[in-house]
C-alpha cells in the first residue's frame, strides 16, 4: 500500500554489479546496516522507496521485503533490464515481445514464487553518450510492456548523458511524457539541458543527490532553482541511488538519510519552502505512482 510521507524514487536495498565491474565494494548486501538506515527513514517521515534494481542487477525481492517488514516502509519493486554489459545472456536471445511477456508477467502476476508485483519497469538505461543496439532493444520491449501496462518507466542515463534521445524515443514509441522519468539528469550538471528535457512533459530525477564527485548539491540547487522558474516543479522527483557498500553510514558513507537531514535543509536554508519540498517528494512521487502501488 503507497503510504503517505516522502518517497525516494531511485533506490537499492540490494545490488550486485561486483562481477562487471570487478569490485567487492558493488555488491550491496549488508542487510543489517540497511535494516538501520530504513528504520531511521521511517523516523525522518519517508514512507515509500522505489527499488529499481531489475534482472541483471542482482535483484533479490525476498531480502527487499524483509527490510520492508522490518522498517515499516512500502518498498515497491521494479521488472526490467539495466544496460550494457549488464543485460541477462537471455536479452541477447529472446524476441522483444517475449521480453515485454516477462515484465508484463512481473507486474500482473507477481515475480517468481515471491507473490510480490513490480510496480513500474526500470531502470534501464543507455551507455555514457551513445545507445547501443541492445539497449535500443530493451528500449522498445519496455515500451512495449509500459504500453501494455499503464506503468511508469524510469531510466538511467550515464552521467546524465542521451536524457533527451531516451524521451524522445519513449514518446515516439507512443508512452505518455507523464509516465517517464528520466534518471540521473542532475549529473548532467547542465541546466538547459534539463529544462529542453523537461519540456518535453516527462519527469527527470534529481537521484544522486550527495554524489558531490560528480555533481555538487549547488549545482542540484541551482538547477533546482531555474526547474521551479521556469514553471516545471511537477517535474522533479528525488533521491540518492545507494549502490555500493561504501555508501553506507556504517561504512563511512553518507547513507540514504542524506536526503533528509543535509540536502533538504541546505534547500531551505536557501530560499525553498516546505511546500516546495513536498512538491518533490509527496506531491509528484504520489502523482506518479500513487496508483500502482
Ligand atoms: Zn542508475
Amino acid at each position: 500500500m503507497f503510504q503517505s510521507g516522502y518517497t525516494m524514487m531511485h533506490e537499492h536495498v540490494t545490488i550486485d554489479l561486483s562481477g562487471v565491474k570487478k569490485d567487492p565494494d558493488c555488491r550491496l548486501d549488508c542487510k543489517d546496516q540497511t535494516i538501520e538506515e530504513f528504520r531511521a527513514l521511517k523516523e525522518l517521515g519517508v514512507g515509500n522507496v522505489l527499488e529499481v534494481t531489475n534482472l541483471g542487477m542482482g535483484r533479490d525481492v525476498d531480502y527487499i521485503m524483509d527490510v520492508a517488514r522490518a522498517s515499516g516502509i512500502n518498498i515497491l519493486v521494479c521488472t526490467g533490464f539495466y544496460k550494457e554489459p549488464f543485460l541477462p545472456d537471455y536479452v541477447y536471445t529472446s524476441s522483444e515481445e517475449e521480453l515485454a511477456d516477462l515484465m508484463v508477467a512481473e507486474i500482473e502476476e507477481g515475480i517468481g514464487k515471491s507473490g510480490v508485483k513490480a510496480s513500474a519497469i526500470g531502470e534501464f538505461g543507455t551507455s555514457k553518450g551513445r545507445m547501443t543496439d541492445m539497449e535500443r532493444k530493451v528500449f522498445r520491449s519496455c515500451a512495449m510492456a509500459a504500453r501494455r501496462t499503464g506503468r511508469l518507466v524510469t531510466t538511467h542515463t550515464t552521467l546524465g548523458t542521451l536524457g533527451i534521445e531516451q524521451a524522445d524515443y519513449l514518446i515516439s514509441m507512443g508512452l505518455d511524457p507523464s509516465r517517464i522519468v528520466i534518471g540521473h539528469m542532475d549529473l548532467s550538471n547542465d541546466i538547459p539541458l534539463i529544462l529542453r528535457l523537461l519540456e518535453r512533459g516527462v519527469s527527470i530525477g534529481f537521484d544522486t543527490v550527495g554524489k558531490l564527485d560528480y555533481a555538487p548539491d549547488s549545482f542540484r540547487l541551482e538547477a533546482l532553482r531555474a526547474i521551479f522558474d521556469k514553471g516545471f516543479q511537477d517535474q522533479v522527483v528525488l533521491s540518492m541511488d545507494i549502490t555500493r557498500k561504501s555508501h553506507l553510514k556504517a561504512n563511512g558513507g553518507l547513507g540514504y538519510s542524506y536526503l533528509f537531514t543535509s540536502f533538504v535543509p541546505y534547500l531551505m536554508a536557501n530560499g525553498f519552502t516546505r511546500q516546495d519540498v513536498d512538491r518533490l517528494l509527496v506531491d509528484n512521487p504520489a502523482r506518479l505512482l500513487g496508483g500502482d502501488a
